[in-house]
């Protein structure tokens, strides 16, 4: 790690907010559905789908869930209205997860309710360890209530996620592979990267052994590379998985998946509380702070 890259993982939790906001504007579509709709619009134009996500997390009153809750149907409503090419991401600590699991499953299915009665669709995000064994928890309840309209990720770091997976082969199984973000001990998660992307590699077989529909989430060239091997092995059609981005991140490789042929996600996420997700993409990419330094310092800065 370059000593820029190491000053940042120190650093980034005390930077002032402004300053972030700079480095991590790219990553985020603005503080509206309005914003968020106009680069669901624009990707659409190019034949990229969206999944919109309304920015917040940890919330630590239940009072601050309420109002989350009505973002999400508000957008599953404008999804529907506007004929978006988009479905919802949600976060369930954003639904009150971590004070009390009834309030939240409540919430989460409320929203995947709605998203049922417009033909949408809902992935719920995975977060960080506490929130873990709940979220599977509420997708197997949730799938049996609503199969075509729920989905939840899986983190290839941690150690225990082939146990969920066999754990979900149970029913039918909707997933976005992930490599997993958030900060997690040893004893949960693997650090080795090598060994964070094969055991994504050996998921992604078994997502497919299994018969499910995974949106493969990553911006990793050799994974593109390895799960398009698996997808020529399983003889998969082109709507039986799709690839999956994060706004901002390497558009070069989004048009090659796109220009190769493959259905193309990207996660947009908007809203007022972009911090702790700006923060948590500058952590996972120091060199994005550094490029963004560089164009503040030579004044060349923009989107
Ligand atoms: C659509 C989507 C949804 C996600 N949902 C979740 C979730 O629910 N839970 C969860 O824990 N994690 C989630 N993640 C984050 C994920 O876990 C990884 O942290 C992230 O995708 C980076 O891993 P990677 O597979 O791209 O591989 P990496 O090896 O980290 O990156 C591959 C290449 O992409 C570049 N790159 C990666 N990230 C960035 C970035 N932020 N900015 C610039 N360049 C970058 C790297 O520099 C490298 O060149 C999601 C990611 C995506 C794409």
């Amino acid at each position: 790690m370059s000593f820029f890259n190491y000053a940042v993982s120190k650093t980034i939790m005390h930077v002032p907010s402004p300053v972030v906001h700079h480095f991590a504007k790219d990553y985020v579509a603005g503080n509206d559905l309005d914003d968020a709709v106009r680069v669901c619009r624009e990707l659409s134009a190019k034949g990229i789908e969206s999944t919109l996500d309304i920015l917040g997390e940890y919330i630590t009153k239940k009072e601050q869930a309420l109002p989350f809750k009505q973002d999400c149907i508000d957008i599953l409503e404008t999804i529907h209205r506007d004929k978006l090419d988009a479905n919802l991401s949600v976060k369930p600590s954003q639904m009150g997860l971590l004070m009390d699991y009834d309030f939240a499953f409540n919430n989460l299915r409320d929203i995947v309710a709605r998203a049922a009665e417009l033909n949408g669709f809902v992935r719920i995000d995975m977060e960080d360890i506490e929130c873990n064994e709940d979220t599977i928890k509420i997708y197997r309840i949730l799938r049996e209530e609503f199969p075509d309209h729920v989905g939840t990720a899986l983190q290839s770091y941690m150690r225990n996620a082939m146990d969920h997976l066999e754990l979900l082969g149970d029913g039918p199984i909707n997933l976005r592979l992930v490599k997993g973000i958030f900060i997690v001990t040893r004893q949960q998660a693997w650090r080795d990267p090598e060994l964070i992307t094969r055991n994504y590699i050996q998921l992604l077989e078994r997502m497919f052994e299994l018969g499910a529909y995974v949106g493969i989430a990553t911006h990793d060239e050799r994974l593109y590379y390895e799960a398009q091997k698996l997808i020529k092995k399983f003889g998969l059609k082109r709507e039986q998985y799709e690839f999956q981005m994060l706004l901002g991140v390497d558009p070069e490789l989004r048009d090659l998946i796109v220009s190769e042929g493959h259905r193309l996600r990207v996660y947009i996420p908007y809203g007022k509380q972009w911090l702790g997700y700006s923060r948590r993409r500058l952590l996972e990419n120091p060199n994005i702070a550094r490029a963004a330094l560089g164009q503040m310092l030579r004044g060349t800065g923009g989107r």
